[in-house]
């Protein structure tokens, strides 16, 4: 059975590697990048820990499964009369079954200034440029930026702003920086931060990100950013440092194909209920216009169900499901929530530990993932993984 997957993150490195356990199976895996990016770690890679916690091989991944082959494209188009997908290198890869797992994209949404003074953590380069940027900041003889301004209080900018402080702290012993005062400030749109969880955590994880010294600005509109300030609600607030962790969208490969999808509101595939949106093509994780989307969790579940619907180990129907959210919020701190169940402060840190661990044996055999979530405590030479890749 030939099985072609399209994108290395959660939800294809998991159908891949379920299919890879039948051994009539022969998979193709193409990705645009060489690792597969754990996502959840990012802000930790972001403040200077080890970039192993987020960053894994496919080789790696796929060590030892001879009926996985990984092959690095860029998919572009899609021709669905003729079961074949083409890569930006002009080669055409036919398909038989095909799994899109291609994940989401940052959006900006039209904000004027963002795209080109904002920075990002949503991948290897841009945490690059970003932490370029602070290693240039601390470097001024004149004095770093004053104000430190994320933008969006999901779990993303609450956990970056949480560990921020922390980071810059370090960044200022290390270049002798005499700036007196450093400000977070976390901005957010909405009447509240984590607006996906419940008031009762919004409220807790105020109050703790206040004791971390973040200041919190809620239902705060950012209109534009210019070279040295981002415009929130009319006002300007002066920094060359904003980080945006706000907008996701679907991928653009949906958009630019979407002749052959139909797409729900939000630019998602709308799929059936064995998550297809074709007879043999099937679309998983953030691309597919489900209702827990956009977790991690929600792709390797994904993942997983594909994989038997193929092999016809199951028929039954796909039923969305509500992970267990988990947010940590400064070191030793954090707030899991699952359905009536929470939990906050060292516990709630306890259950993130765990939950990483098994996030990372989801794709590596256990010892190898322990050695990964291992780094997770690493500081790292921050030089090391720093490029010159300064974006203004
Ligand atoms: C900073 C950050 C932190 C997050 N933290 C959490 C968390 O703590 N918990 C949680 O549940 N979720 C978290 N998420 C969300 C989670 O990471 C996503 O929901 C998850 O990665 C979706 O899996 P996926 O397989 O759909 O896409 P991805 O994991 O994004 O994988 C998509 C893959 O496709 C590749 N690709 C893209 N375009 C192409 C192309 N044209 N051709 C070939 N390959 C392509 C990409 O390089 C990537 O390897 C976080 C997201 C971000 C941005």
């Amino acid at each position: 059975m030939q099985i072609t997957i399209v994108g290395g993150g959660f939800g294809g490195v998991k159908a891949a590697l379920e299919l890879s356990k039948n051994k009539k199976s022969q998979i193709t895996l193409i990705s645009d990048k060489p690792y597969f990016q754990y996502y959840p770690a990012l802000f930790g890679t972001a403040t200077g820990y080890s970039h192993l916690e987020s960053w894994v091989p496919l080789g790696q991944i796929f060590a030892g499964r001879d009926n996985v082959n990984v092959v690095i494209d860029s998919i572009t188009t899609i021709n669905k009369a003729e079961q074949v997908v083409t890569g930006t290198s002009g080669i055409h890869y036919p398909y038989h079954t095909l799994i899109l797992a291609l994940g989401s994209v940052t959006t900006y949404f039209g904000i004027e200034g963002l795209d080109q003074y904002a920075y990002g953590i949503k991948s290897e380069d841009e945490i690059s440029e970003l932490k370029q940027h602070l290693f240039d900041e601390f470097s001024r003889p004149n004095g770093a930026d004053k104000n430190f301004l994320v933008v969006g209080a999901g779990p993303t900018g609450v956990e970056l702003s949480s560990a921020l402080g922390t980071y810059l702290t370090h960044l200022k012993k290390h270049y002798r920086q005499p700036q007196p005062r450093i400000s977070i400030s976390l901005i957010e749109a909405a009447p509240r931060v984590l607006p996906r969880m419940s008031e009762k955590a919004s409220s807790l994880v105020t109050a703790r990100l206040k004791s971390l010294g973040v200041h919190v600005e809620l239902g705060k509109k950012v209109e534009a950013e210019t070279v040295d300030s981002l415009i929130v609600s009319g006002k300007p607030i002066k920094s060359h440092t904003v980080i945006w962790t706000s907008g996701v969208a679907n991928n653009p490969f949906f958009g630019a194909n979407a002749n052959q999808f139909t797409l729900s509101k939000n630019g998602k595939v709308v799929v059936d209920n064995y998550l297809r949106a074709d007879q043999n093509i099937y679309v998983i994780g953030d691309n597919a216009a489900t209702q827990f989307s956009g977790l991690a969790q929600t792709a390797l579940r994904d993942g997983v169900f594909v994989a038997r619907h193929i092999l016809k180990k199951s028929k039954a129907k796909y039923v969305p499901k509500m992970p267990p959210v988990v947010v940590p919020v400064g070191a030793n701190w954090a707030i899991f929530e699952y359905k009536k169940l929470r939990f906050t402060g060292l516990i709630g840190s306890l259950i993130r530990k765990a939950a990483d661990v098994v996030g990372y044996s989801d794709v590596l055999p256990f010892g190898q993932a322990l050695g990964v979530w291992h780094a997770q405590t690493i500081r790292e030479d921050d030089s090391v993984i720093a490029k010159d890749v300064r974006k203004k």
